[in-house]
């Protein structure tokens, strides 16, 4: 264990969030320890805003939730506790977590008669793994260190006591950090095959920081990206989301490429390669977008990104069916059902998604008709601005006007009697 006492190390404390501060100062006057961790740490080594704050402790979550009124125990797998801090606008949920040990190796098939073993035998099989290696329970609680050897990176397994204002560091991570490294703990291909998912955020993480990847934990990559196969599908699609969501989309697919993920992701592959260039032009100036929204801290939906990948699917089949002789809003509605099944088909429980998606499509031709009808219905509809942007995106490769995106943006803004203008004007 180091610790890198303040002046040693570069953590603005205006960039911590006082919130977060608070949660660990209630946990340690209540007699326990608590440190923010993971990915806030390394942001503020950084040098960056983190996004949120992540607070460990070794009070267990029932402990946790007496000690704060507004605060609840979420979760089955990993069981957390949310602390509500603040309120209306200004409100936000700070996780708590209680330290946890890693998988230990395969349980002995007969418990030890000394009690004390026996407890300790037992409370290891809720580690279990599979016969892969892969974790499959771990909410066994553990020390500070125990804590630290489970979490991935080094750099998200720094913990900073902001009350005395020390980082502790047990594998390294402060110096990978300073040396800009992106290094897996322990040996790489175990714990890859222990959590496939790891060599996705191997990816987000080396994209983010632009760090070096660490020539062990680059090793046994390739080898091991055949295990992300038995990942569930769901869990890799929320990774995917990530990937895209985090400001550093554009950085991500680009290393997509580079480290050899070709057939990970099928959705990204496609629309990253599509036959008309222009089409993918197209997704990469949705990810721009994405990541400058992020940058600026506004909000962003994945229906907009999705909704980008799978255009070039969804437009060429559409003129196909209008080709056809289809008319073009029922030609649209057929070919976002056609896509929908090839693409997305297998991944359940996204119904919200889906319709914003298709909200996000279904109003590209009905912006070209400017009537009041037409127009007062659009407004309306949840995902109006993300399709504004899309319309936009879309007026930049030669599918529509590019004016078109900023009247919409206008009649948005406008108050009633500046859309009958604004209507007037294009009648
Ligand atoms: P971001 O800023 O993108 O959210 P993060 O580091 O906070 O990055 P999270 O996914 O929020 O990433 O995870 C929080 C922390 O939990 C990580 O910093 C890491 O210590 C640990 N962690 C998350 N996923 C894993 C995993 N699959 N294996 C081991 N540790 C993990
Ligand atoms: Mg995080």
């Amino acid at each position: 264990r180091v610790d890198i006492l303040p002046g040693q190390h570069h953590i603005d404390p205006k960039l911590v969030d006082a919130r977060a501060v608070d949660v660990v100062k209630t946990l340690q006057h209540g007699g326990f320890e608590a440190f923010i961790v993971g990915g806030a740490v390394r942001d503020l080594l950084c040098g960056l805003t983190p996004k949120d704050f992540d607070v460990a402790t070794n009070a267990t979550p029932e402990q946790v939730k007496a000690l704060f009124r507004r605060s609840m125990i979420i979760g089955r797998r990993f069981r957390i506790v949310h602390v509500m801090v603040g309120r209306g606008r200004d409100h936000e949920v700070i996780e708590v977590s209680t330290f946890r040990a890693m998988v230990a190796d395969s349980p002995p098939p007969t418990l030890s008669s000394n009690p004390r073993q026996a407890f300790r035998q037992l409370e290891a099989r809720e580690h279990a793994v599979d016969a892969s290696g892969r974790v499959l329970r771990d909410n066994v609680w553990g020390t500070l260190k125990d804590d630290a050897a489970r979490r991935d990176f080094s750099i998200n397994a720094l913990y900073y006591d902001p009350v005395r204002g020390v980082v502790v560091d047990f594998h390294g991570g402060y110096t990978d950090v300073r040396e800009r490294r992106l290094r897996i703990i322990g040996d790489a291909a175990q714990r890859y095959r222990e959590d496939p998912v790891r060599l996705v955020r191997l990816l987000r993480f080396a994209a983010k920081t632009g760090f070096e990847i660490a020539p062990d934990t680059m090793a046994p990559v390739q080898e091991s990206l055949p295990l992300l196969a038995d990942v569930p599908a769901s869990r890799l699609f929320d990774e995917m989301i990530k990937l895209l969501q985090t400001g550093h989309g554009l950085a991500s697919v680009d290393m997509l490429g580079r480290l050899g993920f070709d057939g990970v992701f099928p959705v990204l592959d496609a629309a990253l390669s599509q036959r008309d260039p222009a089409m993918t032009e197209f997704v990469r100036a949705a990810l721009r977008n994405t990541d400058e929204r992020v940058r600026s801290g506004k909000p962003v939906v994945p229906s907009f990104l999705l909704a980008a990948l799978l255009w070039g699917d969804v437009d060429s089949a559409w003129r196909k069916r209008q080709q056809r002789g289809e008319k073009p809003v029922p030609a649209l509605h057929d070919a976002m059902d056609a896509v929908f099944d090839a693409r997305i088909g297998g991944i359940t429980g996204r119904g919200k998604l889906a319709a914003d998606m298709r909200e996000i499509w279904a109003m590209q031709p009905r912006f070209e008709r400017r009537v009041p009808s037409v127009a007062r219905g659009l407004v309306t509809q949840s995902r109006f601005r993300a399709a504004v942007d899309f319309l936009r995106l879309r007026g930049a490769i030669g599918q529509a006007d590019p004016a078109l995106a900023d009247w919409w943006e206008a009649y948005w803004q406008a108050d009633e009697g500046q859309r009958d203008a604004l209507l007037h004007a294009v009648r």
